[in-house]
């Protein structure tokens, strides 16, 4: 387990004591994600391949003796409150809406909350696709958690679905359980198999030899929703024409690629290729997994190619900005296969490399990508690390 007493959290610490005076007694955090594989599975009910990454959110914190949360968002620069007996969302101040939203949903699974006096700030791209807000949710569940001395009491799916809960419910952003359920639970040097029909999870080593390098378009992702939302549709589209002739299939992680080619005569072209995209996108996900348990990082690589190509030319949901940083991932030696990762249209792409080949491939994307798009990319050289983790601080 890695600690969280670091040069940020001194930072913190020191943040605190100018807002709050005195020191903080526990430490918090979430952590930002990506996805290697497994996309646009989660809403189909199918399998999902994410691993946690070491930039995170977190929270420097002091529990009070009443139920009031004060809080200093470092990147906003901004202080917020609420009372914990009075929760109601706030459209001016959309991150604090995160913090009680998570709140709301710990004291509806029967914990008691205590008020708390916290710092909190991240390294998560925020609205990049990595997963901001799920590190923000996991990060506030931990520091609530630790103030009322219930570290421990909720399994870490059980958090995950909480968090998943007060982003559904009280922020009214539709998202799947998989970013919150990797912020909470990943592991160094792994990744994590998720299915998202039954919440049975699976960590999955990653070879010694894999780096993983993320590529952040900053491109705008301003048609992400209406398309995620067609898509959807579409999905349900397939499964309900497919019904007739498969009766037992509940959604499309119930369908193969042999049924789906046996009955294409029944769907519109479009609910085709979004189906096989889906289909085959599954598959990708459990023969990745596969190919990891055998050390096979250029079948991986292959998996992540054909994963973009699907996602690019069936599900049509990645951008010329998206192609172009994939482009200049897998023109680098050393490079065993780039896609993009999240919803699509903007946010950011994810290569798998050797180690030692990081720096040529964030050279290769500097000197390609804002060539071909006018935008001045972001580049993460990461590996899988730790979900979540609170500790305590002990004071100087
Ligand atoms: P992402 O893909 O990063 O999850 P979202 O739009 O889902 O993008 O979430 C981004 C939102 O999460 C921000 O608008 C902000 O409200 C909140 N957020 C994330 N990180 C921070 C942070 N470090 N400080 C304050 N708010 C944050
Ligand atoms: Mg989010």
């Amino acid at each position: 387990m890695s600690t969280l007493t670091d040069e940020r959290t001194t930072e913190l610490i020191e943040q605190f004591q100018q807002h709050f005076g005195g020191a903080p007694t526990y430490v918090s955090r979430g952590a930002g994600r990506v996805n290697l594989i497994g996309e646009h599975t989660d809403y189909n009910d199918g399998f999902v391949l994410p691993v946690a990454l070491k930039r995170d959110v977190r929270f420097v914190l002091r529990p009070r003796a009443d139920r009031q949360v004060r809080l200093f968002s470092v990147e906003f620069g901004e202080s917020g409150a609420f009372d914990l007996d009075n929760l109601r969302y706030i459209p001016e101040q959309l991150w604090i809406n995160y913090i009680q939203g998570m709140a709301q949903s710990l004291e509806q699974e029967g914990i008691r909350l205590t008020g708390i006096d916290a710092v909190f700030s991240g390294n998560v791209p925020r609205a990049s696709g990595l997963s901001s807000s799920a590190a923000l949710e996991i990060a506030s569940a931990h520091a609530f958690l630790a103030a009322a001395g219930q570290t421990g009491v909720l399994s870490g799916p059980r958090i995950a679905q909480l968090a998943q809960r007060a982003e559904n419910h009280f922020v009214g952003v539709n998202c799947g359980i998989m970013d919150q359920f990797i912020s909470e639970l990943g592991r160094e040097n792994h990744a994590l198999l998720i299915d998202c029909r039954s919440l049975e999870y699976t960590l999955v080593p990653m070879p010694e030899d894999a780096a993983l390098v993320i590529g952040n378009t900053r491109a705008s992702r301003s048609l992400a929703s209406s398309a995620y939302n067609e898509r959807r549709a579409e999905c349900e589209q397939g499964v309900a024409l497919l019904q007739p002739v498969l009766p037992g299939i509940r959604a499309l992680r119930d369908v193969t690629s042999a049924q789906l080619e046996a009955h294409r005569a029944l769907l519109p072209e479009n609910v085709y290729l979004r189906c096989r995209h889906v289909v085959s996108e599954n598959e990708r996900v459990l023969q990745t997994v596969a190919a990891l348990q055998a050390g096979d990082l250029v079948r991986v690589g292959q998996l992540m190619n054909a994963s973009h190509d699907s996602l690019r030319d069936d599900y049509l949901v990645s951008s010329p900005a998206l192609d172009a940083m994939v482009g200049a991932m897998r023109s680098v030696e050393g490079c065993y296969g780039a896609r993009l990762t999240g919803a699509g249209f903007g946010g950011c792409a994810v290569a798998l490399v050797k180690p030692g080949y990081e720096q040529a491939m964030a050279d290769a994307i500097f000197e390609h990508y804002p060539k071909a798009t006018n935008i001045w990319p972001e580049v993460y050289m990461t590996k899988a690390a730790d979900g979540a983790g609170v500790e305590q601080l002990l004071l100087a």
